[in-house]
């Protein structure tokens, strides 16, 4: 069935955004973008204090309904301090899905932890409660307030879901057994901005949550990240820890801890100001490209595309097709076909545990994610594929 797969696949790509060149994912600059830039270069506040930054902030917690958004230099550092808030502290475990960015495991190894790799399910991509629950039923049990892995006896502080490609994982399943077995929920909602879970929005689940602004993601800050929660105390205790632990003062200069200079500047807030003035046009070019490649790909029944779960809303950041048979060879085919063709698609990461900073961190048995890592193909998502006129 699969004989003349590579030419459907093509067509069905043609079909569905045109002759190409596509690439991945291009951020669109075309709103207010340079009229804030300039605003903050006639103004001299081009460093880590400006309007912009508080403005940022304040739109992100009305658009996300957190209490607090603390804005920092990327949804990395946003994930380093979000661990340290969360009580994560040198020889933990930290629990996160085996594929991810490897961002969400290099945080955990900048706190001194070390990552412990789970399951994830095949219909959001993110972590399998289910599977997970099992998992820690085997290996791991409470002591006092704490979860205890029973063959490292190394604590398990916190899990880290993902929502892989803007689709929300089970957070009600995550949040009952995250519950049970206390453990600290931070949400790396990195690719998730826009996206809902039964109305709440991702990255508002746990404790804290963080999202991402990098050049690739919905919206771009150039580099810029967010850090999300309802406590007052952990919003003033992440605003102070990425400002290099400086105490407020006129003119002294006291930093009464190792703090970290992670601020996000106001030219980048300017960037994310006029960037989320175009969310919701992205958010609807995202969804209408996602029905274009449903339509096309009804040609290819080899291939499954990704949908928004159940009661959720994904923000189809991006798109991505599963390959029903065939393996990594057929996938391989695949990619070179579409990339001589000038259409940009890329494999999954490589799951972090066959990665060599990782390869020695605990896990448990990984069979989604690796029939997942060998079929999985992200398409050329930007909005302005959609059609110009959409945005
Ligand atoms: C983009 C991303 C991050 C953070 O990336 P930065 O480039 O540091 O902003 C973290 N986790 C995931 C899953 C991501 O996709």
């Amino acid at each position: 069935m699969t004989a003349d797969l590579v030419p459907r696949f093509l067509s069905a790509l043609r079909r569905a955004i045109g002759p190409g060149p596509a690439p991945l994912h291009v951020p669109d600059l075309g709103g207010r973008e340079r009229e804030y830039l300039l605003e903050c270069i006639d103004s001299t506040f081009v460093s880590s204090v400006g309007p912009f930054v508080d403005r940022f902030e304040r739109e992100m917690e009305v658009f996300t309904g957190a209490r607090h958004a603390i804005a920092v230099v990327n949804g990395t550092a946003a994930l380093h301090v979000a661990l340290l808030l969360a009580g994560v502290r040198p020889d933990d475990e930290v629990l996160v899905p085996a594929l991810t960015f490897v961002a969400t495991a290099n945080a955990v190894r900048y706190c001194g932890a070390r990552p412990h790799f789970v399951e994830i399910e095949p219909t959001s991509l993110g972590v399998d409660a289910r599977a997970l629950r099992l998992h820690l039923e085997a290996v791991a049990e409470v002591v006092g307030e704490e979860c205890v892995n029973r063959s490292s006896r190394r604590v398990i502080r916190a899990l880290v879901p993902m929502h892989a490609f803007g689709h929300p994982a089970d957070l009600e399943q995550l949040r009952a057994v995250a519950a049970d077995y206390r453990l600290e929920l931070v949400e790396d909602a990195a690719e998730s901005l826009g996206s809902y879970y039964r109305g709440g929005h991702t990255g508002t689940f746990g404790r804290l949550g963080t999202l991402s602004f990098n050049g690739n993601k919905i919206i771009t800050t150039g580099g810029g990240g967010v850090i999300l929660t309802n406590d007052p105390g952990l919003a003033r205790r992440a605003k102070h820890l990425t400002t290099t632990a400086k105490v407020p003062h006129r003119w002294h200069y006291v930093h009464d801890e190792v703090g970290f200079n992670y601020r996000m500047p106001n030219l980048n807030a300017a960037l994310g100001c006029a960037q989320l003035e175009r969310l919701p046009a992205f958010l609807h070019a995202k969804r209408r490209l996602f029905a274009a490649y449903e339509e096309a790909f009804a040609a290819v029944p080899e291939v499954r595309l990704v949908r928004e779960p159940r009661d959720c809303r994904s923000n189809y950041w991006l798109q991505t097709v599963l390959l029903k048979t065939g393996g990594e060879e057929l996938r391989d085919a695949l990619l070179a076909a579409t990339n001589d063709a000038g259409y940009a698609t890329r494999p999954a990461w490589r799951l972090l545990h066959r990665l060599p900073p990782f390869a020695d961190c605990p896990r448990m048995e990984l069979p989604c994610a690796e029939a997942v890592e060998s079929a999985l193909i992200n398409l050329p998502s930007s909005p302005a594929l959609a059609g110009a006129d959409q945005i």
